[in-house]
């Protein structure tokens, strides 16, 4: 299939590509292009207008800013696999990365894109969500920060104003020494999860939890912060035996169905998923305190 006609426009400035995405009721901006080409070739979307955001250099890179790291919605997601302050700061990042589509996909996709895209089973929202990312959109009216909470608005639908895009990504680092772990299950390597879990674990000086993240993604319209399942394991010591039964409360999170995957096995994989990646996370920890 190939694509409906449509005007294509190549900004080089933020304010240009916000001007010509305002002039149109039905515009779309291009960034990696992995999700939104096949998208216009299948025809599930046809906008009249897109407007690559290719160009604009100033949306992408990594820097860090007042203790948090700065990530422009334009950074491949291959950069950011491989970017030395991103393996320092935030490894959760290039854990995760390994699992998204392939090597060709991720020298061409975005951050940007993929929390735009904000597919179920994406595994960057997911870590975003683990690290309570700030998501800052530049509009008509300026930029605006957006906790990662508050930016799906429904299934694959963020919570973009008209006329908005995503501008940057902003996450604070936890200590050097945290923990972290990241597993799915997918029925090839590259495809997309049927459910998986992201976890950060940081330890106190006696060796219990001090503080937890645990995302569970592929089981909701967007990941899911397994609270209850958090709170069970602050203050505790690290084991198989709590992170089964702080897992086991996250199994009623799974609501999302489809022909293929139901809602039950999605919670069944996913709390799978999180004992592994809460195992991970503190062995990782552990050997770090070593
Ligand atoms: P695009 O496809 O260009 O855009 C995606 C959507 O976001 C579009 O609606 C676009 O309008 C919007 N958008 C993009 N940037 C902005 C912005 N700055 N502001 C506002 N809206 C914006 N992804 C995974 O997470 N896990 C996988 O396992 C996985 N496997 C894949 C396998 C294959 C073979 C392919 C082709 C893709 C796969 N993907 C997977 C998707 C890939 O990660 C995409 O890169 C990602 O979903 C979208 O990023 P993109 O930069 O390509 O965005």
């Amino acid at each position: 299939m190939k694509p409906p006609p449509f005007d294509y426009f190549a900004p080089t400035t933020i304010e240009e590509a916000l001007e010509l995405f305002s002039g149109s009721e039905d515009a779309r901006f291009l960034a990696g292009g992995q999700s939104l080409m096949p998208m216009l070739n299948m025809r599930v979307a046809a906008p009249e207008r897109v407007i690559d955001l290719n160009r604009i250099e100033t949306l992408a890179g990594v820097t860090e800013e007042d203790g948090e790291i700065v990530i422009g919605a334009m950074t491949r997601q291959r950069r950011l696999e491989r970017d030395p302050l991103l393996r320092e700061k935030l490894p959760l990042i290039a854990m995760a990365l390994r699992h998204v589509g392939h090597l060709q996909t991720r020298n061409r996709g975005t951050i940007g894109g993929s929390l735009c895209h904000l597919d179920p089973s994406a595994e960057l929202p997911a870590v975003a969500f683990a690290h309570d990312a700030i998501l800052e959109a530049a509009g008509p009216a300026g930029r605006r920060r957006i906790p990662i909470a508050d930016w799906p608005s429904s299934l694959m639908e963020t919570s973009l104003a008209p006329g908005e895009m995503l501008a940057a990504i902003r996450l604070r680092p936890w200590r050097p020494r945290a923990g972290y772990g990241f597993r799915e299950f997918a029925r090839r390597h590259g495809d997309f999860a049927i459910a998986g879990a992201a976890a950060l674990l940081d330890f106190d000086a006696q060796g219990c939890i001090a503080k937890a993240a645990l995302t569970l993604f592929g089981i909701h319209a967007a990941p899911v912060r397994a609270t209850h399942a958090e709170a069970m394991l602050v203050g505790a010591k690290p084991g198989a035996a709590l992170f089964a039964e702080a897992c086991a409360t996250a199994r009623s999170l799974a609501t999302l169905e489809d022909p293929y995957y139901s809602a039950s096995y999605r919670g069944e994989v996913a709390t799978a998923m999180a004992e592994r990646a809460l195992a991970q996370a503190a062995g990782l920890a552990s050997e770090a305190q070593s």
